[in-house]
């Protein structure tokens, strides 16, 4: 069976940068599992996994416009120490997250100094080409519920 529109497809897979740096992989984990066609994976990835059946492996190579967008420099902010609550320890890579009139976003904290913070708001893969390597471990059909749903059931316990 072939993976496309309304097919869960289970894959594992790597994702390195342009320099080979391992960025993440579903290795020694279950595989990443996904229902074809309703938005649960970065699109260009979709694609390259289109047509694929269990047992194959790709390469799948993503331009960061493609993947997680540029590094937007605006979104890179400073931040006076009091504005973090009193209790908190700010160390670099830490997530904080910030109430304004849009929304919460959120932020990673990159640089920490005497008078406060540097944060980042870009998503943590920003700016980076992606090359997965993806290894295709089982295509199915989706049930009914689940295309209903638009998402996997089965994998892990969810709320409806
Ligand atoms: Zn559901």
């Amino acid at each position: 069976m072939k993976a496309g529109h309304g097919k869960v497809v289970r894959v594992h897979y790597r994702l390195t940068g342009d320099d080979g740096t391992l960025l993440d992989s579903s290795e020694g984990q279950e595989p990443l599992t996904y229902l074809h066609g309703y938005d649960g994976l970065l699109p260009g990835l979709e694609r390259g996994l289109e047509g694929m059946e269990a047992g194959q492996r790709a390469r799948v190579d993503l331009l960061a416009a493609d993947a997680y967008g540029p590094h937007d420099p605006e979104a890179v902010i400073r931040a006076a120490r009091d504005q973090f609550p009193e209790d908190l320890v700010l160390t670099p890579g830490l997530e904080v997250s910030a109430r304004s009139d849009e929304g919460t976003m959120t932020f990673r904290v990159v640089e920490v100094s005497e008078g406060g913070a540097v944060l980042d708001g870009n998503h943590p893969l920003a700016g980076q080409n992606l090359h997965f390597d993806v290894n295709v471990v089982e295509v199915r059909e989706a049930t009914a519920e689940e295309i209903a749903h638009g998402h996997v059931h089965g994998v892990h316990d969810h709320e409806h």
